[in-house]
């Protein structure tokens, strides 16, 4: 069953304000087994809405508009309705008095622009707003369904949740879906898609596969649409275990959870403690760690050292081992982790130094190079990488890295199950 969304707002498109909403509705509705064949972003214009209302109606059952409901003169979407579909407004007294009793609980009257939000287009029936002053409007004719819906992120979210996804979830005649989201590290988007040559030939209209790259690392979407939950779960089954063989090393999860939380959980279940030198990263790592909840049971502590003075004065970096390879190396890598594995207390210890750019760079060392360090009771390894990238995404990129190379490490220590990194 196909659904439009015609998002409606000047500031969408002057670019003040981030289509979330979209965002937001497209993947609660394909979730439920609604095709979203498009999104459109309108100006405040009656005429504009009213002709992106009729095409869409002649190519979805569902037409979603969102925005503009609002009391002001530049909120267009009701008299649009009204005009576009032929329903004049009504004042419905009953709206009238939710809007009142709205401003009431706040302690205050009722200003008479919100008058206008209680007019309804014939046929349509208002939708309670628990949490502001616009109903939602919702027509159900032949033609299909039209719904209209503030567009205030958690108004729109509210009335979607309380009430128009459960309406829509009535309809007769959709595919169970089936979503999963593999979450993969250390790997770019172009050698994952070569490991993964041949899985075309599982592909179709109903069975989806979506590379989503980040800074944090490439996410895996699978989505499998079927007219039985069974028939939906077995093309899952087939799906999944294709990719995962092809890709178990770079595998960190199959939830969608991110790198910090799996890593936690090793952590966790190894009874081990973490402790963290930054350089580079400037405290992302840390604030990666700190991010989950219960990281108190795992995670002790870091050190920026982005000074060289407090790499030798707090971590304990030997100073003539700085002077002669330089703050961005092995050795100082390894010394930084050492350092602050012992001054913490941690069971094992990270570290990060690097040339975020976009000066700094040699030609030895160019801009992105970046060593990360592992330390723990039995060993101390570093390992060189090159990511050069904007400053923020260079932090992004290292801590992945580091917080992968934790993983692969923990994961060694853990004692050896069946497809262990898989199952998490
Ligand atoms: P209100 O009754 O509050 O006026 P409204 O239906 O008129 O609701 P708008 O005026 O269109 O809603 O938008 C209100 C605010 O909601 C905007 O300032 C904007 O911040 C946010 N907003 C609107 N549309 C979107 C969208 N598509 N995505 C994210 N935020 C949005
Ligand atoms: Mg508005």
């Amino acid at each position: 069953m196909n659904a439009i969304l015609l998002t409606i707002g000047d500031e969408l498109l002057a670019g003040t304000t981030v289509n979330t909403n979209a965002a937001w509705m497209g993947a609660e509705l394909m979730a439920r087994g609604f095709r979203v064949v498009r999104v459109e972003a309108i100006g405040d214009d009656s005429e504009a809405i009213c002709q992106a209302l009729r095409r869409s109606r002649t190519e979805a059952t569902v037409v979603i508009l969102c925005g503009g409901l609002g009391p002001t003169h530049d909120d267009r979407t009701r008299e649009a309705l009204a005009a576009c579909l032929n329903r004049p407004l009504r004042l419905v007294p009953e709206v009238l008095a939710q809007i009142e009793a709205h401003f009431k609980r706040r302690g205050r009257a009722m200003p008479e622009r919100n008058r206008v939000q209680a007019l309804v287009p014939e046929g349509f029936e208002p939708i309670p707003n628990p949490v502001g002053t616009a109903p939602g409007l919702w027509l159900q004719d032949e033609t299909g369904i039209v719904v209209a819906l503030p567009g205030v992120p958690h108004e729109m979210q509210t009335l979607m949740r309380e009430t128009v996804l459960p309406r829509l979830e009535q309809l007769p005649g959709r595919p169970v879906v089936l979503q999963r989201m593999l979450v993969t590290a250390g790997i770019g988007e172009s050698h994952l898609q070569e490991r993964l040559t041949g899985v075309e030939a599982l592909l179709d209209d109903h069975v989806q596969l979506a590379y989503l790259p980040g800074p944090y690392g490439v996410r895996l979407r699978l989505t499998v649409a079927a007219a039985t939950e069974e028939e939906a779960r077995r093309r899952m089954e087939t799906l999944l275990s294709f990719i995962q063989k092809r890709i178990t090393p770079y595998l960190v999860g199959m939830d969608g959870e991110p790198l910090e939380v799996v890593v936690g959980r090793l952590l966790r279940t190894l009874g081990a403690t973490v402790a963290v030198a930054e350089s580079c990263t400037g405290g992302h790592l840390a604030d990666c760690f700190t991010n989950v909840s219960g990281a108190s049971t795992y995670f002790r502590g870091g050190v920026v050292a982005y000074d060289n003075t407090v790499k030798v004065d707090v971590l304990g970096v030997d100073p003539e081992v700085l002077a002669r390879e330089g703050a961005v190396s092995e050795a100082v890598a390894l010394q930084m982790a050492q350092g602050v594995r012992t001054r913490l207390g941690a069971t094992v210890a990270l570290s990060t130094t690097g040339i975020a750019g976009p000066t700094g760079g040699t030609p030895e060392k160019p801009v992105g190079t970046v060593w990360i360090g592992l330390a723990d009771a039995h060993t101390a390894f570093a390992r060189r990488y090159y990511l050069p990238d904007d400053r923020l995404r260079f932090k992004q990129r290292v801590t992945a890295m580091a917080l992968d190379l934790l993983r692969k490490h923990l994961l060694q220590k853990e004692t050896p199950a069946p497809a262990s990194s898989a199952s998490r």
